[in-house]
């Protein structure tokens, strides 16, 4: 049962004329399915209901067509044909009693309109502000296209209503929302009544705010989303001119939902942001309003979430990606289940569904965004198939995730690990600089593995086939990982980098292994993640003489859809490792490298003692690959399947094989589909003619 102490989270609370049943508030977030995938995106706010939240939100809906951000792929509301898709997902938040919300977004000075063609429009003129530095200019709305567009604000609005919404967000934050390009001096140089003073540069959201409650404020409740800080210096929205603007509006919205400067600051990893890292700057606007205040900072912990209520900071605990990691939040705490939570381990990945614009996915939660696809739930497995058990061989992140299932299907399971600790590379990759939340991906698993009778863990156990072959197991499940490559085989070498004299060569499992290199150290970084940017950061710390290399412009380029890449590069720069892009590795010489121009292949040399080759990563196959050769000894070994799994199979980012555990877990014993696609997906229905 409930721990009193958590009480308070579950008391209700109004938001204007609608009442949340307590106070888990999931905050607008965005799944790389929006519009393209409707029911996958319903039916994934539809589990979340099922979990407990009070509030749930949309991700950004695009309100009007002539503000848009293809490629990224959000929801639209620009016309009556819109309405049925957000019904659906409307439907869905509220089927467990949650208040559903849906964000409006005018993207203004943020939206390039590649897909409407329109030309953008905000407060003033300029470059539009994208990821991508886009070569388009926005026009500066005038007296009639504010009108016009404070019209397509109720008309939104109007939508929103017969769509079954409760709530409405207007966003103004993260860069992205108009309101902000208005609240803020440095898209809003305007010398009219909406420029200039702080009171002329609220004006805007006054009057949608205004025109929006006589619509639908009878039975809506309007939010507004802004960040606590614009974080671009004195021209941009302080968090001071924050608190002004809430103290000389007090009551204007509903609930004030309190964002932080840009998505990359709102949604920091944890390498770079420790939960409730927003509290100072939201720390007594509270008191400025009547009105409740939600904020966001990656809450896990229900004492952190009481803590931010009873101390006044917050009415509604914030959560995106908490709720993504796991959408039964509410309900385990309220359950009295706190050590079943399975915490967002901040890594971002989530967030590169929306960045690659394909379809999210969770490195702690596999089933996230395919709820409706598959039909996979987060807290429930299919039933048991007809054999009884299964051998896991590696206890990485897919070895585990896998034996977690096939162990709530009901199977017996044992896992088998050849080193002494479990986890796999996540026990090893924790203990990087700023990786530490990365552990949860074990923690969790570990005590779930502990809490079921049917799994048995052996540890120093590393398997060969003969030992396979005569355990006797119906189902053999190989997740033994892979190793980094010592010979630079990557992008940029598709076969072994030259060798021309010696040099010590160390890779990332060295490193992590222990085995260091010292003094003036060369990190070259093919594999663009976040490995040569750690690595380079841990040899600065360990007083060697660090420069990283890459061939790419950026360091660590891969992480700009983790929304980490700029973090990535000042904190080596305050490192003091020296960055060298667009820069190849041509040889390996004695005492230092051959360098090549990634344009040009102009050659040049660095002088170092040592190489860390951070490049690609080769499978370890041995064990399946015995196996496969003795395929014939199966049956009489009693073994009815052998598959192999996650970076055993194809080395990739955790998420991929924690996924790739849950698919085998749930695909064990079930038939054959052959040639089917394996999950469910919506066409866009044709027109007439
Ligand atoms: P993944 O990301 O696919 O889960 P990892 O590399 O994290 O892969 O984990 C694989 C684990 O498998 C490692 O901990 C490794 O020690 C273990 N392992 C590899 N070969 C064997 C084997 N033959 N027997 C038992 N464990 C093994
Ligand atoms: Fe958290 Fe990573 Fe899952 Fe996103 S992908 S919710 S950051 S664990």
């Amino acid at each position: 049962m409930r721990d009193p102490r958590y009480d308070v989270l579950f008391q209700p609370m109004a938001i204007g004329p609608v009442v949340a049943k307590n106070r888990f508030y999931q905050v607008p977030h965005c799944n790389g399915g929006g519009y393209r995938d409707p029911s996958a995106a319903a039916e994934m706010r539809g589990v979340k209901a099922e979990g407990g939240w009070g509030v749930i939100f949309t991700e950004q809906t695009e309100m009007h067509h002539t503000s848009e951000i293809t490629p990224f792929i959000e929801l639209r509301l620009w016309e009556d044909q819109d309405i049925p898709a957000l019904r659906r997902m409307a439907a869905r938040m509220k089927s467990h009693g949650a208040l559903a919300g849906i964000q409006l977004a005018y993207s203004g000075i943020n939206g390039p309109n590649f897909y409407t063609k329109e030309v953008p429009l905000a407060p003033s003129a300029g470059p539009i502000r994208t990821f991508t530095n886009d070569p388009v200019q926005a026009r500066a709305l005038d007296k009639t296209d504010i009108r016009n567009l404070r019209r397509w604000f109720v008309n939104a609005a109007k939508r929103s209503k017969a769509a079954g919404f409760d709530l409405i967000c207007l966003y103004g934050a993260h860069g992205f929302g108009i309101f902000q390009h208005f609240l803020s001096r440095a898209t809003n140089q305007r010398t009219d009544e909406y420029g200039g003073s702080l009171e002329n540069r609220s004006r805007f959201a006054r009057e949608v705010i205004a025109d929006m409650r006589e619509a639908v404020g009878d039975t809506m409740g309007l939010t507004l989303r802004v960040s606590l800080d614009e974080t671009i210096g004195d021209m941009g929205f302080s968090n001071a001119e924050v608190r002004d603007f809430i103290e000389m509006n007090r009551d204007l919205p509903d609930l004030w939902d309190l964002a932080q400067g840009s998505w990359e600051e709102c949604s920091g990893p944890s390498r770079f942001k420790e939960e409730a890292a927003q509290e100072a700057l939201v720390r007594g606007i509270r008191e400025l309003t009547g009105k409740p205040v939600v904020g966001v900072g990656r809450f896990t912990s229900p004492d952190v979430m009481v803590r931010m209520i009873r101390s006044g900071t917050l009415d509604f605990i914030g959560c995106a990606r908490p709720s993504i990691a796991d959408p039964f939040l509410p309900k385990k705490i309220e359950e009295g289940r706190i050590e079943d939570i399975r915490e967002c381990i901040g890594c971002n990945i989530c967030i590169t569904g929306d960045m690659t614009q394909s379809i999210s996915r969770c490195t702690q939660n596999p089933t996230f965004m395919e709820e409706w696809r598959k039909g996979w739930h987060p807290e429930r497995m299919n039933p048991k198939g007809d054999s009884r058990n299964v051998l896991v061989v590696g206890s990485g992140p897919a070895g585990l995730e896998a034996a977690r299932a096939l162990s709530l299907r009901g199977y017996d399971v044992a896992v088998a690990e050849a080193r002494g600790t479990i986890g796999g590379r996540v026990a090893r990759e924790r203990l990087l600089p700023g990786l530490s939340a990365w552990g949860r991906v074990v923690d969790y698993r570990q005590y779930q593995l502990g809490q079921r009778p049917n799994v048995e863990t052996y540890v120093d156990s590393g398997l060969s086939a003969d030992e396979v072959l005569s355990f006797g197991f119906e189902n053999v499940c190989v997740a033994t990982g892979s190793r980094w490559r010592a010979d630079g085989v990557a992008r940029q070498h598709v076969v072994p980098v030259p060798v021309q004299g010696a040099l010590p060569v160390f890779t990332p499992d060295d490193i992590m292994e222990g085995r260091l290199p010292a003094g003036q150290v060369v990190v070259y970084d093919d594999d663009h993640y976040y490995m040569g940017g750690v690595l380079a950061e841990l040899l600065a710390q360990k007083g060697c003489a660090v420069t990283l290399i890459t061939t790419s412009a950026y360091v660590s380029d891969w992480t700009l859809n983790t929304l980490e890449q700029g973090a990535i590069h000042r904190r080596l720069v305050a490192a003091g490792v020296k960055i060298v892009l667009n820069t190849g590795l041509a040889s390996i010489r004695a005492g230092g490298i051959e360098t090549n121009c990634s344009y040009t292949g102009a050659r040049g040399h660095i002088g170092c003692d040592a190489l860390v080759m951070v490049a690609s990563r080769r499978s370890d196959t041995a064990l399946y690959e015995a196996l496969v050769a003795r395929q014939d000894e199966w049956a009489d070994a009693g073994i009815r399947s052998v598959r192999i799994i996650g970076d055993a199979c194809a080395p990739g980012p955790i998420a991929w094989a924690t996924y790739a555990g849950h698919r085998y877990a749930r695909e064990l014993d079930t038939p054959d589909i052959g040639d089917a696609l394996p999950f469910r997906r919506e066409v866009t229905a044709l027109a007439d003619s």
